[in-house]
């Protein structure tokens, strides 16, 4: 018999069935009386997940099309960024400002360490004439199983007056993303991670500073336009087609969340990141994020003297277990265990005894 996959990487993630079920019903009109309902509700839900008051918009993309939102939306061409980098996806954020002519400072750690709070107060305080715009931060650095601080890295960027945009894709959802206590001006996420849905739905949350730019910023857009968007959920819709059965999924897992609670939800993957953690040191194997910076959703483990793919692959065939590989020069020499969203301590208890009986073969 084929049992269902076990899907153990960072995104997508598995789906519960109240969810799943949600995606198989009729489409409605996107500009009917009954769209504006559920779209009333799934944005007063992303509040409650972001903890903020300001607005959190909803696009059809995946978490890089919120990003480049994020980012585009704020800021002219010309303008100086500082953009964390310690992985894959903070490289992506430079990337994308370079693409749109944007005048790029990395921060740079090495991968597998998390960036230096102090690094960016040097960056920001040398910056007297405050020519920095932005400050892009990757939170949960899906890349290497790195979560950056940053509490403390928002709190430099406070005292400078720049804009933070945070990169929550892998963190919101798993561990406390704070927006209004901690002032997060833009933060961007995906559903196919920590809400427990299959991929579709960007998110963006946006400050009043972050609007206040919004009104002087040139750089193009257009579908990406997040003013189009505000504007039409002051009318409980959409400027363009959504994706309408993801709306519904979006619902049942709000609900679903909601149920669970905030701190249980951040306490689940708490215990699920420590118990991976704990089991990976009992199997001998080398972590490569540290202990105090371990991101909540990932986990990323360097067998040292064994092929990473091998061990993938023993999982994906004897066991039906797909782990995530290690990105870029990471290949071979890492794989991430994911634990992020719809999982459940039963699940690791299992990818960890597939583990155990992988590395025998
Ligand atoms: N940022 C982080 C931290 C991620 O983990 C990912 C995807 O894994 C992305 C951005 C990109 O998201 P997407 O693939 O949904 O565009």
């Amino acid at each position: 018999m084929k049992d269902k996959s076990m899907l153990m990487i960072p995104g997508p993630t598995p789906v519960p069935e109240s969810v799943l079920r949600a995606l198989g019903t009729h489409p409605i009109g996107h500009r009917s009386g009954e769209f504006s309902q559920i779209f009333a509700r799934v944005t007063q839900g992303l509040k409650w997940l972001h903890q903020t008051k300001n607005d959190v918009l909803i696009l059809a993309s995946s978490g890089t099309g919120a990003m480049e939102a994020g980012m585009i939306n704020f800021l002219s061409p010309g303008d100086r960024v500082l953009v964390g980098s310690n992985g894959k996806f903070g490289e992506r954020w430079a990337e994308v400002a370079l693409a749109y002519g944007l005048d790029v400072q990395e921060v740079k750690s090495p991968w597998g360490t998390a960036l230096n709070p102090d690094d960016f107060k040097a960056a920001l305080e040398a910056d007297t004439a405050k020519t920095i715009k932005a400050v892009v931060i990757t939170h949960s650095e899906t890349s290497t199983g790195v979560l950056n601080d940053l509490e403390a890295i928002n709190a430099q960027v406070k005292a400078h007056g720049a804009l933070i945009i945070v990169d929550a894709v892998t963190s919101l959802g798993a561990v406390s993303v704070p927006v209004d206590a901690w002032g997060l001006d833009v933060v961007g996420s995906g559903s196919q991670k920590g809400y427990m849905m299959p991929p579709g739905l960007g998110f963006v949350s946006v400050s009043a500073q972050a609007w206040e730019a919004y009104k002087t910023a040139k750089l193009p857009k257009f579908y990406l336009d997040l003013g189009k968007y505000r504007k039409d959920a002051g009318k409980n819709t959409t400027p363009f087609t959504p994706p309408v059965n993801l709306f519904f999924a979006l619902d049942a897992a709000l609900e679903m969340m909601q149920a669970e609670g905030l701190d249980n939800i951040f306490a689940r993957h708490a215990r699920l990141t420590q118990a991976t953690r704990a089991a990976i040191k009992a199997l001998n194997l080398a972590l490569y994020a540290p202990d105090d910076a371990a991101s909540p959703a990932i986990t990323a483990v360097a067998p040292a003297g064994i092929d990473a793919e091998k061990i993938r692959s023993i999982m994906k065939k004897r066991f039906d277990i797909a782990l995530a590989g290690g990105q870029d020069h990471l290949k071979g020499q890492v794989f991430r265990i994911g634990h992020l969203g719809f999982v459940c301590d039963r699940d690791i208890l299992a990818a960890i005894a597939g583990l155990e009986a992988s590395l025998r073969e």
